[in-house]
């Protein structure tokens, strides 16, 4: 299908005077389905819509904004597939000097506060057209929240944006939903999945309460207080409306959309994507972040994992959508009938790639559980990981013609890749679908810093590690763990990070893949970034904040390399262990 008109010309091409919707997106545009531009663009124009698509406007000027015209129903706007602020600076709060999702890799191509500055240009464009935000950006910053680019609390990104209505999730029986009402002239209120402002909150029934904007800029314990109750009900069974007032009016949100079901999330991937990039980016080498994705495929969606620093869980839910195998083997077949094709279908995965199929009788009931999580601290016995199901998937997927390879590149959750249960897995992922490399992410070995950040203990991460390599030894293979750690957590002190470097030291383990911890918007780790206290209980937690802090922690960690002497030595000297500096040094020459 050729792709959603961009230009006039493809106006006229189609013999279209108006549009119903018009998309705006921070990233360019790519016709492929791991783009949420692309997906509610396909979702609506099968729907009957007719979509237009004006990707990265110059926000300058109102001149792309008003390339398309009015659309007859709504104006949809997303920054992309990252929250703009992510997307454009460091964890170090410096500018980025390449975006993935920008033709040629061209940063600056995208404002900060993408949906703030795109809204605004849109308004004074065309008045009181309709606004619907989507996207992560909009989903995380869907109530008073915590910024980390200000260092301070922002309003919801409804009162700043002026936007009509807010979907978050995923989206697409929202938008269909929104669409829908639009056209027939009806209210926009009660959408499941959805965020309005409203001048009086009388009619909502029972509605639970937030500590308004105005308690919680004055108030961590109100800030903490609002996280809770908003994190309580974020669930599309058992969640209620929540309001949070903000000075007269009312941010109103209603309780999470209902999971697809597989034949629907089936639709959603069947759907014509052109797969590519659009031509006008040819001359610039094309979308960087599109090359990642190109032979890869999303099998499901949600995470159970509740890992506090994440915002998946928020955005996605926590409840597992899983795509039938069926549907996965047609995109896979399709994948490798394109000419470009050379065998290798690069990641089949999701979130958490071996939580595909992975089932609980209640989801589809009741919903997840309020008091219970899912994975810690420990696998609840409930959980069905559905891995025969997975193991057949990847099998028929070897068996396509043209396919030779089929690896699994996102991240695996290491824990559930132990007992009986897992082991047949992981014997097949270790004969057939690892490129040498495994990805796992122990996120650090300090045991209160993992309690923090609620993943497993050292010790399981260590019974992984033997039985990844008895595995592998078994199976005759040189393959090794890429371990990923975030440096800089909330609860993670300067001899935290000393433990930890020393445990790393003493393996020689000199990890590549560190990320600066980045406190995101309505996260557990962001709020407790800002507040210094666990929502959840209470506790105080420590937080490494200042700039030299945050670069001791992840010179401990990045110990073999030469430049990070002297902060090891500051580091050391912070806290009264001069005395392991030679030891370091050592280890360096060694
Ligand atoms: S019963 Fe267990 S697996 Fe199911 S939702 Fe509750 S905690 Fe999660």
């Amino acid at each position: 299908m050729p792709f959603l008109p961009t230009s006039p010309s493809d106006l006229h091409d189609r013999g279209w005077d108006e549009l119903d919707v018009i998309l705006v997106t921070g990233d360019a545009y790519v016709d492929h389905p791991s783009f949420g531009a692309a997906v509610i663009g396909r979702v609506l124009e099968q729907a009957g819509f007719r979509i237009g698509i004006i990707a990265q406007p110059d926000w300058r000027a109102r001149d792309d904004f008003a390339r398309l015209g009015r659309p007859r129903l709504f104006f949809g706007i997303t920054a992309g597939n990252l929250d703009s602020m992510v997307a454009n600076y460091t964890a170090n709060k410096r500018p980025r000097k390449k975006d993935g999702y920008a033709p040629g890799g061209k940063p600056g191509l995208r404002p900060d506060r993408a949906i703030i500055v795109y809204s605004n240009r849109l308004r004074e464009t065309f008045g009181n057209v309709p606004i619907v935000l989507g996207g992560i950006e909009a989903s995380l910053r869907r109530f008073a929240h915590y910024d980390f680019w200000d260092n301070a609390l922002r309003r919801s990104i409804l009162i700043d944006s002026r936007a009509d209505i807010l979907v978050f999730g995923m989206g697409e029986q929202q938008v269909l939903e929104v669409a829908s009402r639009l056209k027939n002239r009806k209210a926009l209120d009660a959408i499941p999945g959805t965020a309005l402002v409203a001048h009086d909150a009388e009619a909502l029934n029972e509605p639970v309460v937030l500590p308004s904007w105005e308690e919680v800029k004055g108030d961590k314990e109100a800030f903490n207080r609002a996280f809770r109750l908003m994190n309580e009900e974020q669930d599309p069974y058992r969640g209620r409306v929540l309001i949070q007032k903000h000075d007269t009016r009312y941010v109103v949100q209603f309780p999470p959309a209902m999971s697809l079901k597989p034949r629907e999330l089936d639709q959603v991937f069947a759907l014509p994507y052109e797969r590519a990039w659009h031509p006008s980016y040819d001359a610039a080498g094309g979308v960087p972040g599109f090359e990642t994705v190109r032979f890869s495929i999303i099998s499901h969606r949600g995470c159970c994992g509740e890992c506090a620093f994440c915002g998946l869980g928020l955005h996605q839910g926590r409840i597992i959508q899983s795509r039938s195998r069926e549907s996965v083997l047609r995109e896979a077949k399709l994948i490798s009938e394109r000419p470009e094709f050379r065998g290798t279908i690069t990641d089949v995965g999701g979130p958490t790639a071996n939580l595909y199929g992975a089932r609980c009788t209640r989801w589809s009931k009741e919903g997840a559980c309020k008091t219970m999580q899912c994975l810690m601290p420990g696998k609840c016995r409930n959980l069905d990981l559905g891995y025969g199901e997975s193991i057949k998937l990847y099998h028929d997927m070897l068996a396509l013609p043209r396919v030779k390879h089929v690896f699994i590149e996102s991240g695996l959750r290491y824990d559930l890749l132990l007992g009986d249960e897992a082991a047949g897995y992981l014997e097949q992922l270790c004969a057939c679908h690892v490129s040498g490399q495994l990805k796992v992410a122990p996120e650090h070995t300090a045991v209160p810093v993992l309690h923090v950040m609620n993943k497993p203990g050292l010790a399981v991460y260590e019974a992984f590690e033997k039985r990844f390599r008895e595995t592998n030894r078994r199976l005759k293979k040189d393959q090794y763990l890429v371990n990923y750690f975030i440096s800089g957590h909330p609860g993670c002190t300067l001899a935290d990070t000393l433990e930890m470097s020393l445990y790393l030291l003493q393996r020689r383990i000199h990890p590549e893949q560190i990320q600066d911890f980045v406190p995101l918007p309505l996260t557990l780790s962001g709020t407790m970034f800002y507040t210094g206290r666990h929502p959840l209980t209470g506790k105080e937690v420590y937080v490494p904040s200042t700039p030299n802090e945050r670069k001791m922690q992840r010179a401990l960690i990045q110990w073999r390399n030469p430049k990070n002497l002297s902060l090891i030595r500051e580091a050391l000297h912070t806290i009264g262990k001069e005395h392991l500096f030679a030891r370091f040094q050592k280890a360096q020459r060694g």
